[in-house]
């Protein structure tokens, strides 16, 4: 009813009042960035590249991968980029001057180069019928198999993308930079801010801001418009959290992959957990709740509690977010409160449920008793 729901916002509203986290939502299209505004969000925390490049776009990511030259490369990062443009501007356009945080390509391979079974069946088919195979299907073959990955999470994904495809990077980061001038010049004053995926290493994180750094001087000085993006870095892999200190060198702000930081630290498979010993696990009573619910305190959660201290001691005042799914649960949101993070993303309908749990923690945190 009516009644119910301005009391939900009279609540909000206080929570809004004394909630020393910022929330933030994770979204991909200017129609989820509209939504998560609504929905209370102070800026987008994440827009996952890789989402815009699923249906019709696929066929191009894959041409970008497999290109046999430089020049099939090439084109297939110029067919690419005004459509990134666009994805940019329209978000921008919708976050009006709130941050937003793009994130560099960070697909598994798996998900967008062309089946190897299904080629391999084609292949051999013809040659059962006594034809050659179809001469664009046994070079994607040859490709594919090359490229192919028993642990593709594992494996040639996030800056390791970037840094072995030649342009990649320059392509979306053009992109960002061109989104940021388009919108300035329209009147705005957008907010776009560069995050690099995958990162265990400081080096990996030095190679990958060079270039950003790189092109947007380039668009900054072709356009006339200055375009300043600060790069920061995910923190998903236990190695960054250890190696924080060094990897603030480079970095202009942290964002914990919580998803990604719960499977390599505990060594299980964020996409298997649906699988049957996972629930039979979930009965021995080795976790209460499921770690990639609720945030493991005891391992995720002091590789966090390194990364901040290291983080901020190398570069003070170090902006700490988390973009996990971790970042809309409520045990969870308690416990990046206390661990002095800046900001919570997660997906637009639990941006609601995160600003009420960010306001609860700071009454907790004042000596207030937790009745839960
Ligand atoms: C994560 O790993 O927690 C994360 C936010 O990135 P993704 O889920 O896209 O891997
Ligand atoms: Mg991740």
């Amino acid at each position: 009813s009516g009644g119910v729901v301005a009391s939900v916002a009279r609540v909000l509203k206080e929570a809004d009042g004394v909630r020393r986290l910022e929330v933030r939502a994770n979204a991909d299209t200017p129609e989820d960035a509209a939504r998560a505004r609504r929905f209370g969000a102070q800026g987008i925390g994440l827009c996952r590249t890789e989402h815009m490049f699923l249906g019709e776009r696929r066929k191009l990511v894959e041409d970008m991968i497999l290109a046999p030259d430089d020049a099939a490369r090439d084109r297939a990062l110029d067919a690419l980029l005004p459509l990134q443009r666009r994805d940019f501007a329209g978000i921008l356009e919708a976050m009006d001057g709130l941050p937003v945080t793009i994130r560099l390509l960070d697909p598994p391979l798996h998900e967008f180069l062309p089946d190897r079974t299904d080629l391999a069946v084609r292949v051999a088919a013809a040659g059962a019928r006594g034809e050659r195979p179809d001469p664009h299907d046994a070079e994607l073959l040859d490709a594919v198999n090359r490229m192919h990955e028993e642990n593709p999470m594992l494996g040639l994904r996030g800056v390791r993308l970037g840094l072995v495809v030649p342009g990649l990077v320059a392509m979306q980061v053009r992109a960002v930079a061109e989104a940021v001038v388009e919108r300035t010049v329209a009147g705005g004053s957008p907010l776009a801010e560069i995050m690099v995926p995958l990162v265990g290493a400081v080096e990996e994180l030095r190679l990958a801001r060079a270039e950003v750094e790189r092109v947007l001087a380039e668009v900054s000085e072709a356009s006339g418009v200055p375009v300043t993006c600060p790069v920061g870095t995910m923190i998903e892999l236990p190695r960054a959290a250890l190696t924080a200190g060094r990897i603030a060198e480079e970095a202009e702000f942290f964002s914990f992959g919580t998803n990604d930081l719960t499977q390599t630290t505990w060594g299980f498979s964020r996409d298997d957990v649906e699988a049957e010993f996972f629930s039979a696990y979930l009965d021995k009573g080795v976790f209460p709740v499921s770690p990639f619910e609720t945030l493991d305190r005891e391992g995720v959660g002091r590789l966090i509690g390194i990364a901040v201290a290291e983080g901020r001691t190398a570069r003070p005042g170090l902006k700490i977010g988390v973009c996990g799914e971790h970042g809309g649960d409520p045990d969870s949101v308690r416990f990046f409160h206390d661990a002095g993070l800046d900001y919570v993303s997660c997906s637009p309908f639990r941006v609601p449920v995160a600003r009420l749990e960010a306001g609860r923690a700071v009454s907790a945190g004042a000596g207030g008793s937790d009745s839960r």
